[in-house]
């Protein structure tokens, strides 16, 4: 048993079994032992891969966004370029160096991460230490929030602690995780029914409740829309809200049961992209998308950026950068280009933004 498993089985023998987001937040956050806290988990040799991480295009492209949404605001002396959970740092590396394109771009803003593992923090510090930026860290996202602001999140939303909920016949009672009989982490459910969950479905089916991402997208949506700018969220999961349990366990490129490794796999969820763009329509920003990844990227020009990379690469390089190109985009249902969505939330100030062109949500009021 993990340190994390031995402090959980302890924790529910004391105050009862806990809540999906309260386990959730335990093995990610923990201070000592959560998944983000010890360790980095990305690459080839971690446990799971990331769009920054696969091509350089991806960041490319989504620093020109950012600057073609400069722009669009009229080009505001100073902006806020704020990234929540930015991994490795690589994301952010990309779009810096695609934003010296615009030099006015570059000299107004100021980088501002949001990034809670000490770890990965170094790693960030590491990868931008060449920029010239001088980031800025933040514990939370409201402290990052100040002023015109362009906020970017890749595959952050995932992360965040969500609640379940299983309908039974006497109605939806809460997923909880105890013990078993032999002490060891197992699922089980509330005895009283939550009543305030009003949904008709058959039995057996389960409710998420993503408290804690609807949040992040309505305190952004809230900011731009008082202050100017918009946030950008990349992340797996459907555009359409349905039921089901989608909490996985990746460990070292393989999904792992849920409950087998806490602190030792990454867990997440999809993220349910309808409930997004409502918290952020509700919040008074305008939203641009859902759409998928492969739609957004190709509408960003990733075809000519690749094409121009190519030119001046060696063809050992510009078969890699092909590959690369070619899985961000790739279509089926598991696959990046499609499982992937991409969703603004923006000042209702704005045009329509680059990539989202021909799928914008009609606006609120
Ligand atoms: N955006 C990066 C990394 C994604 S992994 C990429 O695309 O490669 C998730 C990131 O979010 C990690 O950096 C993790 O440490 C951070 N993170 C997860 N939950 C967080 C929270 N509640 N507050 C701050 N950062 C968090």
């Amino acid at each position: 048993m993990s340190l994390l498993a031995q402090e959980l089985a302890e924790l529910i023998r004391q105050d009862g079994p806990l809540s999906v987001s309260r386990y959730m937040a335990l093995c990610l956050g923990h201070p000592r032992h959560g998944y983000y806290m010890k360790q980095d988990p990305f690459g080839t040799d971690g446990d799971f891969t990331t769009a920054p991480e696969i091509s350089q295009v991806f960041g490319e492209l989504i620093g020109l966004w950012a600057a073609s949404v400069w722009q669009a605001m009229g080009a505001p002396a100073s902006i806020r370029l704020v990234e929540l959970g930015p991994g490795r740092g690589t994301l952010m590396q990309d779009m810096l160096r695609a934003a010296r394109a615009l030099p006015g771009f570059r000299e107004a803003l100021s980088v501002h991460l949001v990034e809670m593992s000490p770890v990965l923090r170094e790693r960030q510090k590491q990868a931008l230490a060449a920029s010239g930026a001088e980031p800025r860290w933040h514990d939370r996202i409201d402290q990052a929030l100040e002023g015109p602001a362009i906020i970017v999140a890749n595959e952050f939303l995932d992360a965040l602690p969500l609640d379940q909920f299983v309908r039974t016949p006497e109605g939806w009672r809460e997923r909880l995780v105890g013990l078993d009989d032999e002490g060891r982490l197992a699922f089980g459910l509330s005895g009283e029914p939550d009543s305030s969950l009003p949904l008709a479905a058959p039995a057996g089916s389960v409710l998420e409740q993503p408290a804690a991402a609807s949040e992040v997208v309505a305190t952004i949506a809230r900011h731009v829309a008082a202050e100017g700018g918009a946030g950008l969220f990349i992340d797996y999961g459907p555009a359409r809200s349905g039921f089901g349990d989608t909490l996985q366990a990746l460990q070292r490129h393989v999904f792992v049961d849920v409950l087998a490794e806490p602190g030792d796999a990454d867990l997440t969820v999809h993220v349910d992209f309808a409930r997004m763009a409502q918290a952020g329509l509700s919040a008074g920003a305008a939203a641009h998308g859902p759409v998928t990844q492969r739609d957004f990227l190709l509408a960003l020009g990733l075809q000519q950026r690749f094409e121009a990379l190519s030119r001046r690469a060696t063809p050992a390089q510009a078969e890699s950068l092909a590959g690369g190109a070619q899985r961000l985009i790739e279509t089926g249902s598991t696959a990046m280009g499609e499982l992937f969505k991409v969703l603004a939330v923006a000042d209702r100030n704005l045009p329509l933004l680059p990539g989202f062109d021909l799928h914008r949500l009609p606006e609120q009021g």
